[in-house]
């Protein structure tokens, strides 16, 4: 079974940068979310707002899990993450508690944070084996201006939500910090973040910057990653800078459909596709070309990379 012919709440596994193969679980509807991040893949969000109620029916989701695991598909992680703020689902913790339940399967939640502040979410985040959070600003103005939240989501509740996740999560707490230019790069402003960040007593720092194309209407730069290096020092733990770990589906292999489901929700850099499948880079290339032919994969430079991404209708 190809997961990704059959399923519309599962997608991949995906070669994470963090979790190496991943099983995406999306309880989001494209593009609902607490937030509108100048730097987001999944495009802009059109539905901003904090309400938390079952976007997808759980039921649903936990069927399309089942019937997945049953296959005895491999998978390092399954991972809460997809088209928006996955504890923005009211069922987010029922899902984790029912993968746990099925099997020897590590789960992880991608959350920007931003409902933390929530007694009831922490208490479903902390269900997982791994929660990422997201932490790029250090005050309101830049939190504004990089996440574009909803009116209720401050950085204040932010930071605080995220503290008080930290005090009573026993599992692995992340901090991803995405750095971009003019927004966040500045020494002092990485300084400022990375003193927040430490408050956080995270067992892993994970630094980013755009490594694919933005899809929010907003042109952001990747930050060199000589400059990336250099500042990963500033951050405790070290920040980690994390690549593709090479256990994936090799992407020649895939159905049309799994291909656009994959690169909709994860564009990837023509090279790291090939790799994440141990594919040839040339064979990928041919193996796309008719999607690209037919107007519905796009290949493009982004920052010398070439990218690999779904054209939107
Ligand atoms: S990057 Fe994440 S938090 Fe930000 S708008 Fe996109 S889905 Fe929402």
């Amino acid at each position: 079974m190809k997961p990704e012919e059959k399923f519309r709440y599962l997608f991949g596994p995906v070669p994470s940068r963090r979790l190496g193969l991943s099983l995406g679980v999306d309880l989001n509807p494209a593009k609902v979310c607490t937030e509108n991040c100048v730097f987001c893949q999944v495009g802009r969000t059109t539905e901003l707002t904090v309400a938390r109620k079952e976007w997808v029916p759980t039921a649903a989701v936990l069927a399309e899990f089942d019937r997945w695991a049953a296959a005895r598909n491999p998978t390092d992680y399954v991972t809460l993450s997809g088209s928006g703020e996955p504890t923005m689902h009211a069922g987010f913790g029922e899902v984790l508690r029912h993968v746990k339940a099925a099997g020897p399967f590590k789960t992880a939640l991608l959350s920007n944070g931003s409902l933390l502040w929530m007694p009831e979410v922490r208490r479903e985040a902390a269900e997982a084996d791994v929660v990422k959070v997201t932490l790029s600003a250090w005050d309101e103005a830049s939190f504004a201006r990089i996440h574009r939240p909803a009116e209720a989501v401050t950085f204040e509740r932010l930071l605080a939500g995220e503290r008080a996740l930290r005090e009573a999560f026993p599992g692995q707490l992340w901090v991803e910090v995405m750095l971009l230019p003019g927004y966040n790069d500045a020494p002092e402003q990485v300084k400022a973040i990375a003193e927040l960040v430490k408050s956080l007593r995270a067992e892993a720092v994970h630094l980013n910057t755009t490594t694919r194309p933005a899809q929010a209407g907003v042109v952001v730069p990747r930050v060199p990653e000589a400059w990336l290096r250099t500042v990963a020092a500033w951050f405790s733990p070290v920040a980690e800078i994390p690549v593709f770990s090479g256990k994936a589906v090799s992407p020649v292999e895939m159905s049309d459909a799994g291909l656009i489901e994959l690169l909709a929700r994860h564009p990837l850099a023509l090279e790291a596709l090939a790799a994440s499948g141990g594919a040839e880079v040339a064979a990928v290339e041919q193996r796309l070309a008719p999607l690209v032919a037919a107007g519905k994969l796009g290949i493009e430079a982004h920052d010398g990379v070439w990218m690999v991404r779904v054209v939107l209708a």
